[in-house]
């Protein structure tokens, strides 16, 4: 079975010398996690990132000093030869925003917090008429932004995550996909109404059903206002490792194989160089899939009538009524390259409906390995809960602490507790709010200091990191979360 590739139409928008939507081939972005006023660092990553096959980079800029160092950093990239586009992160600072947009070629706002300080929970109910004033305010702090983007040729990515809401969507619609697509939809309908249309727009969340369904929203949203903007895909918090690449291909390939999207990042908890290959990969598998010849490379056996599977991953025996899925992959296709391919194949489908069974065959992998891969993606689509899941950002300027090490720490320490879903966060400042569903938090709160959360609760305030662990482990315990 094949799918049906048509790609959803958007219009093309220009970030320096590339150009996202419209026929344009997918465009693969990474993001530095170097500190942004330590220009020498951030331009070797760029340059690294750049050599890697980046099509575009994105920086992180917390106040205005940091938006006024990504043009220093840019004239550096420019004069070693690279011309990679350059994106201003933007999380809380609006003037930073405007700094920011006169230095580089695009600036990614958040509109959970762009005007909005973010969640504060001090005003929960709002009038009709408290409401529309809180929009037109939205409105005059908005459009000054569009008006210098618009004179400088600068394009803006609207980047929505899941779990940075603002107040006000939060009052009316709770941390939801509708949510999430009204918060886009409101900084959308701004751009629409100035003319301003050099817009890319994103929506994220590190859980994959979430994700996938609120893009799709977002799309039909988009449509029924007649809106056709490029739409950038990732999956946040996604991890790293194993983990990291087999979310991160289900929920990116997934729509992709459903023609939306037009530029992704993959997001991983590791060097950001890592990250390309994988984003790649997906891009091949993608390709692959559009062409005839994809019938010989992905068997796929679907139905109530299929064969029955020998190897029975999703359930030990199939229950009445639901169908069994098997994919097969060619002995050419590399352990890495099948990885990508049956997130895509399988988590596309998975996400759709349940299976009864579900069945990996590739000469490249182990029996077990076939095995433990599709039980990674049962876990990434939802379908079967057999371990710990664990939701950790990529690290970014404002990461403090060392994200690699300290993610294999809690890892280590908590792999056992199956079911669990651990957050490992790089700062306060986005951290609590988007390990969105996490059960816990290790959380950077400051050099040397970190919080342990219990869901959206801070319970350990500030504490050395190395006390930080055995304090996790103590919470679980006391909750009687850790197995007998
Ligand atoms: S949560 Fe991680 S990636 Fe996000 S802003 Fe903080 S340190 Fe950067």
């Amino acid at each position: 079975m094949s799918k049906t590739f048509r790609r959803r139409k958007t219009h093309p928008v220009h970030i320096g010398h590339v150009t996202i939507g419209g026929d344009n081939p997918v465009a693969v972005q990474s993001m530095t996690n170097t500190k942004t006023m330590d220009t020498e660092a951030s331009v070797a990553q760029i340059l690294s990132l750049a050599e890697a096959g980046a099509d575009i980079v994105r920086l992180t800029a917390q106040t205005s000093d940091h938006a006024r160092n990504l043009g220093t950093i840019r004239e550096k990239v420019r004069q070693a030869g690279c011309e990679v586009p350059l994106v201003a992160d933007i999380h809380f600072n609006p003037a930073a925003a405007f700094v920011a947009a006169e230095n580089v070629e695009k600036v990614r706002i958040n509109p959970g917090n762009f005007v909005d300080p973010g969640r504060t929970f001090v005003k929960l109910e709002f009038t009709d008429d408290e409401y529309a004033a809180e929009l037109e305010r939205l409105r005059q702090s908005f459009v000054p932004l569009l008006d210098l983007c618009r004179s400088r040729g600068v394009a803006l990515r609207i980047g929505v995550n899941h779990g940075s809401l603002s107040d006000r969507i939060m009052s009316r619609y709770g941390d939801t996909p509708a949510g999430m697509v009204e918060s886009a939809m409101e900084f959308l309908r701004v751009c629409m109404s100035e003319n301003f249309t050099d817009v890319v727009i994103s929506i994220k969340a590190s859980n994959v059903v979430v994700m996938t369904e609120t893009v799709r929203l977002l799309c039909d949203a988009m449509a029924a206002e007649g809106m056709d903007f490029p739409l950038h895909l990732g999956v946040t918090e996604a991890g790293d490792g194993e983990d990291g690449r087999i979310k991160s291909a289900v929920g990116i390939g997934s729509l992709l194989a459903d023609g939306i999207g037009d530029t992704i990042r993959v997001s991983l908890s590791e060097a950001p160089e890592n990250e390309i290959p994988v984003a790649r990969r997906i891009l091949r598998h993608i390709e692959l899939l559009s062409k005839e010849e994809a019938q010989g490379v992905v068997d796929i056996t679907e139905g109530r009538d299929a064969e029955p599977v020998p190897l029975v991953t999703g359930f030990e025996n199939v229950p009445e009524g639901l169908s069994s899925i098997r994919v097969t992959y060619p002995a050419d296709l590399t352990a890495d390259e099948v990885q990508i391919a049956a997130s895509i194949d399988l988590g596309s489908r998975l996400l759709e409906r349940p299976y009864g069974s579900v069945e990996i065959v590739a000469p490249s992998l182990t029996a077990e390995e076939c095995r433990k891969l599709a039980l990674d993606i049962l876990q990434a689509t939802r379908r079967r809960i057999s371990k710990t899941e664990y939701i950790a950002c990529p690290g970014c300027g404002r990461t403090l602490f060392d994200l690699h090490t300290t993610l294999s720490r809690v890892k280590e320490s908590t792999a056992q507790l199956k079911g669990l879903k651990i957050g490992v966060m790089g700062c306060i400042v986005n951290g609590p709010g988007e390990m969105a569903d996490a059960d816990y938090g290790y959380v950077g709160a400051g050099p040397g200091r970190v919080s342990i959360y219990r869901g959206k609760e801070c319970v350990y305030k500030n504490i050395p990191t190395d006390e930080a662990l055995p304090m996790l482990l103590k919470l679980i315990a006391n909750d009687g979360r850790l197995p007998e």
